[in-house]
């Protein structure tokens, strides 16, 4: 008979993480509510979080990296724990379910974006100068990274990639420009994707791009510009452009032509990631909902009691449900070694579930009237950041064309 039940160490790590979050996050929020939970007073005038905001991050970072959580989901190549899908999937799903949406403070404990921050896969393969420079630095939170891949015209399509990597004695001249990178504004080390073999890459083949480790303060790195989405009037995106910028050949991540290798790893990774914050938000939401309907009376009834309510809760219930039972089956794919690599169970997951995040809190939004539309209830909150996941690691169409791809190949097995 399967078994569905989460084992004792990994139901120890969700509690571990929660009640760390009780104990650290929770009292530092409280101490500084009107800045983390007004934008007003969150970001600056150019659009970039106060220094006192950053501080306050840069705090939960190290106190999650000394209670043993920073760390736990990196691989065992740079110190992380590497514990897995299924406990990664459990850890972020609870994490989010406990915290629902536009908590700032909540990212760090953790670092659900896997790929951007902390021991990120693109690392595993850094040179013993970079790991005895810089590892212990990234591993206690104390600085942090960003993933520069995507470009103005090279989004979906990354072999339209511009930035250029030119040899030099003893090292590499990089130039071009990064668009829509999480992190860009604050991190202190970029990790920068350009093409290193323009022939190969213009043939559209493999090896022809190459990862590349770059200080954000060097000389010829700009990064002013915050680009803020879906209504906020600052945020973590940013563009990064490279003007000569020189780096040492011991400061290229991985082997030169892996860059893109390196990437999807990463992104895959990512996505997985996405599907379970979404999973734990919806949770959250739906919790809000069904609190609500059970107790607001419209016609001399409980709302709850009405038909169309019903269905609404219900369809978010059943939305959650699947994407819950997709995600554990993938988990247990990937680290049983049973799937594959699971692409398509990994595009399915990644697609389903930042479009059920979006479903689940319009629905719930619908279910409170007006107070679901006020952010006082954090709801209007939680909908523009599921509508933001259907765009990055792959927008909709492109899970969609992926697994299209796979089924096209013969890959019809779940
Ligand atoms: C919140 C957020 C965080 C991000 N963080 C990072 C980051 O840290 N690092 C990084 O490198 N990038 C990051 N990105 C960028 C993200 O990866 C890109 O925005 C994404 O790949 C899409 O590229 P694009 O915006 O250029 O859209 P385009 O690729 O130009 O696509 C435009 C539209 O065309 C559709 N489309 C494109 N090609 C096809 C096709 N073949 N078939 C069908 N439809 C297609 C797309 O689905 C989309 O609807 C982030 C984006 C967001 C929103």
């Amino acid at each position: 008979m399967a078994d569905f039940s989460i084992p004792s160490d990994w139901q120890q790590l969700i509690e571990t993480t929660l009640a760390f979050c009780d104990r650290e996050v929770v009292p530092l929020e409280n101490e500084n509510r009107e800045l983390l939970e007004n934008e007003r007073f969150r970001f600056d005038e150019r659009g970039k979080l106060r220094l006192e905001v950053l501080e306050l991050k840069r705090q939960i970072r190290r106190k999650s990296a000394e209670a043993g959580l920073y760390t736990l989901f990196g691989d065992p190549r740079l110190g992380g724990e590497d514990l897995g899908f299924e406990p990664m999937a459990l850890v972020f799903e609870a994490l989010f379910e406990y915290a629902g949406p536009g908590r700032t403070l909540i990212e760090d404990v953790v670092y659900p974006s896997v790929l951007t921050n902390g021991l990120s896969p693109v690392l595993n393969e850094m040179s013993e100068e970079l790991r005895s420079a810089h590892l212990a630095d990234i591993a206690c939170g104390e600085v942090t990274l960003c993933f520069a891949l995507t470009e103005a015209d090279a989004g979906s399509d990354i072999w339209n990639m511009r930035t250029r990597a030119e040899r030099v004695p003893g090292g590499w001249r990089l130039n071009g420009s990064k668009q829509w990178i999480t992190n860009a504004p604050y991190a202190d080390y970029c990790m920068v994707f350009a093409v290193t073999n323009p022939e190969l890459h213009r043939q559209r083949k493999p090896g022809g791009v190459t990862a590349f480790w770059v200080p954000a303060r060097q000389a010829g790195v700009s990064r002013d510009t915050v680009l803020p989405i879906v209504g906020h009037i600052g945020g973590d995106l940013g563009l990064l452009t490279f003007d000569d910028v020189e780096v040492p050949d011991a400061w290229v991540l991985g082997d030169v032509g892996q860059g893109l290798r390196l990437a999807l790893q990463a992104i895959n990774k990512g996505r997985i990631a996405i599907g379970a914050k979404c999973l734990g938000l919806a949770e959250w939401a739906l919790q809000r909902a069904a609190e609500y309907a059970a107790h607001r009376t419209t016609f001399g009834t409980r709302i709850g009691e009405h038909g169309q309510v019903q269905a609404m809760l219900a369809d978010c219930a059943t939305d959650i449900y699947a994407l819950k039972t997709m995600l554990a089956h993938l988990a247990w794919k990937l680290d049983s070694g049973r799937g594959g690599a699971a692409i398509k169970e990994t595009s399915i997951v990644k697609v389903f579930g930042s479009e059920m995040a979006c479903r689940v809190f319009d629905r719930c939004m619908q279910i409170l009237g007006a107070s679901g539309l006020s952010n006082e209830i954090r709801l209007e909150e939680g909908l523009r950041w599921s509508r933001s996941m259907r765009i990055p690691d792959g927008t909709s169409e492109i899970q969609r064309k992926t697994i299209a791809t796979q089924l096209l190949r013969g890959d019809m097995k779940f």
